[in-house]
């Protein structure tokens, strides 16, 4: 079966949300990567609310980070996430711009990915605290490639009006 992985990888994924229900979005989306095909083991962060980036004018953001195993190879579970994001009914608009769920790859196991449709870690994820701090609620001695030691990120990175907002139930 070469179009799976020959071992478990661990992912992190990146879940946001700012319009119609936020945290109703987030534990949708959380419903439908629990039935993703060759992949167990699925851990959350809870929900936290986050400032929007770029644009100021749209609403606060829900996000949380979720990990688990699998066997999808990078791509493939790239396509995955899309397709939940369609089935959820997403339109893309402005860059950065409003949506009713946002579904990224942060980490794939030790991996630097470096492709047209696929940059891991995600651009950015060093600065947002939105990703770092749900990410150490997870696993507090992540290392991320290329960019250290989750805690030293954490140690320079302003919550900039990040909440916990609670356990998803
Ligand atoms: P963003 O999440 O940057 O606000 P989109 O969700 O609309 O914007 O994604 C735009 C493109 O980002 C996708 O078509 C996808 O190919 C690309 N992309 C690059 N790296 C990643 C990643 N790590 N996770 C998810 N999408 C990614
Ligand atoms: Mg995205």
């Amino acid at each position: 079966m070469n179009h799976l992985l020959a071992a478990d990888e661990t992912v992190y994924l990146g879940l946001g949300s700012n319009l119609a229900d936020p945290a109703g979005n987030i534990q949708q989306a959380l419903a439908a990567l629990q039935q993703l095909p060759a992949s167990h083991s699925l851990a959350d962060s809870g929900l936290f609310l986050s400032k929007p980036m770029g644009p100021q004018d749209q609403p606060d953001y829900i996000n949380a980070v979720v990990q688990f195993e699998t066997r999808l190879r990078p791509l493939a579970l790239l396509g995955a996430l899309q397709q939940i994001e369609h089935t959820m009914g997403r339109v893309r608009e402005r860059h950065w711009g409003p949506r009713l769920i946002d579904l990224d790859i942060l980490l794939f196991g030790e991996r630097i990915i470096e492709e047209q449709d696929l940059q891991v870690p995600q651009t950015g994820i060093s600065e947002r605290e939105f990703v770092l701090y749900p990410l150490a609620r997870l696993n507090p001695e992540l290392v991320i490639p290329g960019h250290g030691k989750l805690s030293a990120l954490l140690a320079q990175c302003p919550e900039n009006g990040l909440q916990f907002v609670g356990d998803i139930v």
